[in-house]
């Protein structure tokens, strides 16, 4: 996709999705876009990120705001096609989740424009399940539909440390590159062309974010992840950041993680314009 400097639309869109009615456990991931914001912009730390662009001086990235979701039932469909209207403005776009399952949607639009699209997914959970509790998609299942479908050329998980039989069998289906947590944080993931980074907030050992719904220990530090955001190679084209709960974080701390995650997000892919 080459980038449009005569179009009024930004570079990158940043999209907040309200949205958590296919989570398992408990509600509350559609408060994170808001609340991700806050942390983003609160004074008790600044706009730079660690290559040193400043993205309150870049106006070539913008918040678009919050998708409005009016039916659970279309909720895909609206996704999906608010993601597509963004890219066909020669926009990159990152989404605040909402739970696990906007992926899907998200990945789908992506892959129209994408023939060749790599996913770097960073997770506690593989999110394989053919279904969960009889929900298709379930937050535990959309790269069952994304694989499913073909939508990715190469599907690399980082964080992994609940796999089961199940979803085993679904990873060795679909050539899912399962990086466990039990063997250490891959040194060094490389890509051939476009990769769509998944961020699911979980991801982080819960000492590190108490504000998710499942918390699974033994897992990532921040800083872990943040080396990964600016060392795998490859092109950056779009991102979600998903599955922070603001009902259960404690002083904003994961709000303030999501918030750096998103900041050194939108820097790369401003280095990368
Ligand atoms: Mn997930
Ligand atoms: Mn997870």
């Amino acid at each position: 996709m080459s980038e449009n400097s005569e179009s009024n639309s930004p570079a990158i869109s940043v999209v907040g999705i309200p949205f958590d009615d296919n989570s398992s456990f408990m509600f509350g991931t559609a408060q994170a876009p808001n609340a991700i914001r806050e942390a983003l912009n609160s004074h008790s730390s600044n706009l730079t990120a660690e290559n040193e662009i400043d993205i309150g001086e870049l106006n070539r990235w913008s918040d678009l705001g919050d998708l409005n979701i009016d039916d659970a039932y279309t909720a895909f469909k609206e996704i999906q096609s608010h993601t597509a209207k963004i890219l066909a403005q020669q926009s990159k776009i990152i989404t605040l989740g909402g739970d696990h399952s906007i992926t899907f949607p998200v990945v789908k639009a992506h892959a129209e424009v994408y023939s060749d699209l790599n996913i770097l997914h960073i997770d506690a959970h593989p999110d394989l399940y053919d279904s969960l509790d009889g929900n298709r998609h379930s937050h535990a299942s959309p790269f069952a539909r994304i694989m499913e479908k073909d939508l990715a050329k190469r599907l690399v998980q980082v964080g992994i440390r609940t796999i089961n039989a199940h979803q085993r069998e679904q990873a060795d289906k679909y050539g899912v590159e399962v990086n466990e947590m039990k063997n250490g944080i891959p040194a060094k993931l490389k890509f051939d062309g476009p990769v769509y980074l998944s961020v699911d907030m979980d991801c982080l050992d819960p000492a590190f974010a108490p504000g998710v719904a499942h918390y699974e220990p033994g897992g990532m530090t921040i800083r872990e992840v943040i080396n990964i955001i600016h060392q795998f190679k490859g092109h950056l084209i779009g991102a979600d950041i998903v599955e922070y709960n603001p009902t259960r974080d404690i002083n904003g701390i994961t709000a303030m993680a999501s918030a750096k995650f998103l900041k050194e997000i939108i820097a790369r892919m401003l280095a990368e314009l």
